[in-house]
């Protein structure tokens, strides 16, 4: 179907990507498969339009997120969160749908691997997870939720205490106030894909998080990691790899996380859903044929 998608694409006037070396790879597509002529950032269709092929990351309204962090309510809902899990000194948490390209698996395991040597003290970390239900109908989907099921049983047998598991784990889907409390409370937000075109959920905590105490671990293969460098970046086939990071995530001292959530908070602080409209929306009318 490739060639079928790409021609489909070439319809549009402007094709946006999430990041720059997925239009790159659609520019070079256009060329080998249909003989397209291409530029830097454009490919001339059959017909003889010019077609933009452009990076727009997509983000947030990183405004209403950080207003409805900072509610009264909110702000009690997360002190209650860590006081409900018994005043842990770290709260990991991942906030993902239940899907394979999630990399749930790799991250379950490599908790289950840092409680179990200790390097993760179950007495003071606490990993939240919440899963939300998706594609249940799928095989596949049920087999990677019977999974999940399964790993975090076995960590919370051997490493939790009674009444203080060491994974929390949500298999359900939470409405944006209550996000907003756990990534409020979050001191570590664990975002580790191995596929995804961005991922708002990274970007959802850096808007609600509300101070530079905290941390992000984000696989470099989330569109995101393009613009959130200065993340505790992992690659999650890399067990040990991973597990690194989440230790130097939970472990480093102020400074060394402040530096690094400043410039990631100030990232999307600036990056807006709005600026994200705004420039397709001005690409696009100057792309598009004047006598139409
Ligand atoms: N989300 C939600 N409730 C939940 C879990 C997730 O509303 O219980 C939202 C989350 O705030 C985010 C979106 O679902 O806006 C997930 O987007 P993301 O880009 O991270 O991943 P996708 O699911 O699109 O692959």
């Amino acid at each position: 179907w490739r060639k079928a998608i790409v021609e489909g694409l070439l319809g549009a006037d402007l094709v946006g990507f999430q990041v720059a070396g997925a239009a790159q790879n659609f520019i070079r597509l256009s060329r080998q498969l249909l003989g397209a002529k291409t530029s830097k950032d454009t490919v001339r269709a059959e017909d003889g339009r010019i077609v933009g092929a452009r990076a727009y990351p997509i983000s947030i309204d990183t405004a209403s997120f950080r207003e409805l962090a900072e509610q009264p309510e909110v702000a009690e809902a997360a002190k209650q969160l860590r006081s409900d899990l018994g005043n842990p000194k770290k709260i990991f948490l991942g906030v993902d749908r239940l899907d394979y390209t999630k990399g749930l698996r790799q991250r379950v395991k490599a908790f289950g691997e840092l409680f179990d040597s200790g390097d993760l003290d179950p007495e003071e970390c606490v990993f939240i997870q919440v899963a939300t239900p998706s594609r249940e109908r799928v095989d596949e989907y049920r087999r990677l939720r019977d999974d999940i099921d399964l790993m975090i049983g076995r960590i919370n047998s051997h490493a939790g205490r009674m009444g203080n598991p060491v994974v929390e784990y949500r298999n359900a889907s939470y409405p944006r106030a209550e996000l907003a409390a756990m990534y409020r409370a979050a001191d570590v937000m664990v975002v580790t894909p191995l596929r995804d075109g961005m991922n708002l959920v990274a970007k959802e905590y850096l808007a609600c998080h509300g101070s530079d105490d905290g941390a992000l671990v984000l696989s470099e293969f989330a569109g995101a990691a393009e613009e959130l460098t200065q993340a505790y970046l992992v690659n999650p086939y890399d067990t040990d790899g991973m597990k690194e990071q989440l230790v130097r995530a939970a472990t480093d001292d102020l400074a060394t996380r402040r530096k690094r959530m400043r410039p990631l908070r100030r990232q999307v602080a600036t990056h807006t859903i709005e600026r994200w409209a705004e420039n397709l929306l001005n690409d696009l009318d100057e792309a598009r044929p004047r006598d139409s």
